[in-house]
């Protein structure tokens, strides 16, 4: 079923939206043997940092595609599943170079590796919903939709204190109109789309990566990108690098539009 099609899913080339050769992808395949250069075992017993109850952006419309192109700001968001050590691997890059990020968790992520939620929030990052399997959400009948909103959203709350910040829609880059609505309902004033596709899910390396992302990012821009990709942790610092140059910043998303 779903983890059959998950596990054989080398063959995705299709992907445009948000990873959508990957129904689930929980990061609980065996890693590799020996120190790794930034170990996932690392989080400290600090205290979660209050999380994000979701933003309202008032004068945005309810999906948002990017923030205002008159500013400096940038926000990079991340399909929130697989291996946590290359997730906090990727966290410490950003962290290193003072840039903040939005995760959207996939809620059976959330299952199989609980601390990365206070992980994301204790550095500073955004955490939001993506659903609880990474269906294709607009696919789904009104009831599957919502129940694959709310059960991520109630893994937010029970780890954090909140159903996060933000809701995006899975295997999709804008949600239907009944999607809307559901999210809505749920809780989230808005849902969160993208205006610059990576593409690095498709694992193209990271030269390829950097030069996608840079080819397009702008004042504004909101950036798809995912956690669990050897290539996406390379990219991150060029990318970061890039950004600099052209007197960007890497914000959280409510930073971004508010
Ligand atoms: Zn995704």
């Amino acid at each position: 079923m779903l983890r059959a099609a998950a596990s054989a899913a080398a063959a995705g080339a299709l992907a445009t939206g948000c990873d959508p050769h990957r129904d689930e992808d929980t990061g609980t395949a065996p890693s590799a043997g020996g120190p790794g250069p930034s170990g996932a075992g690392q989080v400290p017993p600090a205290p979660v940092r209050a999380a994000r109850p979701p933003t309202r952006a008032p004068g945005l419309p309810v999906q948002i595609e990017h923030g205002p192109r008159t500013g400096k700001a940038v926000a990079l968001t991340f399909h929130g599943a697989g291996d946590p050590k290359l997730a906090t691997a990727l966290l410490a890059e950003a962290e290193r170079a003072g840039a903040r990020v939005t995760v959207l968790a996939v809620g059976s992520w959330l299952d199989a590796q609980p601390r990365m939620a206070r992980r994301i929030l204790d550095g500073g990052h955004e955490l939001g919903n993506h659903t609880l399997h990474h269906r294709n959400i607009d696919a789904l009948p009104a009831a599957e939709a919502y129940a694959e909103i709310t059960g991520c959203a109630d893994r937010l709350r029970k780890l954090t204190g909140t159903i996060g910040s933000w809701f995006r829609p899975s295997q999709t880059r804008r949600a239907t109109d009944l999607v809307v609505g559901l999210a809505r309902k749920a809780g989230y004033p808005h849902v969160l789309s993208y205006d610059v596709d990576s593409l690095d899910a498709n694992d193209p390396g990271a030269p390829a990566v950097q030069r996608t992302v840079l080819d397009s990012v702008g004042p504004g821009s909101v950036v798809s990108l995912h956690l669990g990709h050897a290539g996406t942790v390379a990219a991150l610092p060029p990318i970061l690098d890039g950004l600099r140059r052209r007197g960007l910043r890497a914000v959280t998303t409510t930073e971004l539009v508010t």
